[in-house]
């Protein structure tokens, strides 16, 4: 069995510019991820990044994914579950086990950023996608005319509110505060608009339903009475996490699960590299995840060059040493 020289795991800003250079390279690469653009399809309009003055997030992952099939990048539509080192290579390899098969790789580099927050209440997962939804730009229109929840009060709430209010006939804010905790500024367009309804000091208990959801339980966190309320949707927007627990027993994670890199995009475990939000690089664009899944591929080539006991490739063109 002949292993891919790289599989990339995540098809959005880091893991696409990875793609794009290390199939470049001439390094066997196939991306594997659960879809193309990630977190840069929850926004219509990407103003900054380069050479584009606004470009929707499917378009702009969709050309870098163009770019890297240009060099023979391979896509497969899975949901990557675990990883282990293997001895099914000829030489050490990585088992890349999904959700419907397995793979084999000499290098691997993890791209698969952030994830919407659960909140983590009863009949979040019987619902997901039957009425509740965690990005307001993709599912918004589905609720046209509706009454719809957002549950969060930071401004990724208040812009989901903001939005909402447009489209759906009712919007109750849920939150745990007096009132919102979003930039003032926002607080009083939002809390202004006539078919909003702020819910504060409340938490979700439950959402309930039969096929599709119906009605989510609250509580007040002061006087604890609890009410049902009849609901079309909601939205849960209590921002992302980093779903690392299928490879912290492989590579260091901090204490928010970021995956641990160094400036060479290298993990703690030789021959896995790391590029994008799923890092602890404390700044969060596409242009950042772009340039990090470059150097995360330009680090699986030089690794799998000394492997082969070649020289390694220095992308370095001012490489004349200064005198001192
Ligand atoms: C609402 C919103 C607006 C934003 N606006 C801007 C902006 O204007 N400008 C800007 O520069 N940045 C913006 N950002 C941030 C930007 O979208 C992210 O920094 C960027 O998308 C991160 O890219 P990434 O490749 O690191 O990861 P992500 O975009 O998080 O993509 C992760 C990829 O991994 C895949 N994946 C996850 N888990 C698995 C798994 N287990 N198996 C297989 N595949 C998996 C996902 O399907 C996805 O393809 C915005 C983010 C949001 C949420």
């Amino acid at each position: 069995m002949t292993p891919y020289d790289v599989i990339i795991i995540g098809g959005s800003a880091a893991g696409l510019t990875a793609a794009l250079y290390s199939s470049r390279l001439g390094l066997r690469s196939l991306v594997i991820t659960k879809d193309i653009g990630g977190q840069m399809l929850l926004t219509n309009e990407i103003q900054n990044y380069p050479g584009f003055v606004m470009i929707s997030g499917f378009e702009l992952a969709n050309k870098i994914k163009e770019q890297a099939e240009l060099y023979g990048a391979e896509f497969i539509y899975d949901e990557v579950i675990a990883l282990e080192e293997s001895k099914e290579c000829p030489s050490l390899c990585f088992k890349v086990k999904t959700r419907f098969d397995e793979y084999h790789a000499i290098t691997l580099i993890l791209a698969f950023g952030k994830t919407p927050r659960d909140l983590g209440v009863k009949g979040e997962d019987t619902f997901k996608g039957k009425g509740i939804s965690y990005c307001t730009i993709c599912d918004g229109p589905l609720f046209k005319g509706r009454i719809v929840a957002i549950i969060g009060s930071g401004d990724q709430a208040l812009e989901s509110a903001q939005y909402l209010t447009n489209v759906a006939s009712k919007v109750y804010l849920i939150h745990n505060y007096d009132k919102p905790i979003g930039s003032e500024e926002l607080v009083k367009q939002v809390l202004s608009l006539k078919n909003v309804e702020s819910l504060p000091n409340s938490k979700v208990i439950e959402f309930q339903g039969s096929s599709k959801l119906e009605k989510v339980l609250i509580q007040n966190t002061k006087s604890k009475e609890i009410k049902a309320i009849d609901i079309d949707g909601a939205f849960i927007e209590i921002g992302y996490v980093s779903k690392t627990d299928f490879v912290k027993d492989l590579v260091k994670v901090n204490d928010r699960k970021e995956i641990e890199i160094d400036k060479e995009c290298k993990t703690s475990y030789s021959g896995i590299f790391a590029a994008g939000d799923v890092t602890d690089f404390p700044y969060k664009q596409a242009v950042i995840s772009a340039s990090q899944g470059c150097i995360a591929a330009l680090s699986a080539y030089n690794y799998i060059q000394r492997l082969k006991g070649k020289a390694s490739l220095k992308a370095d063109w001012k490489a004349i040493k200064q005198k001192a």
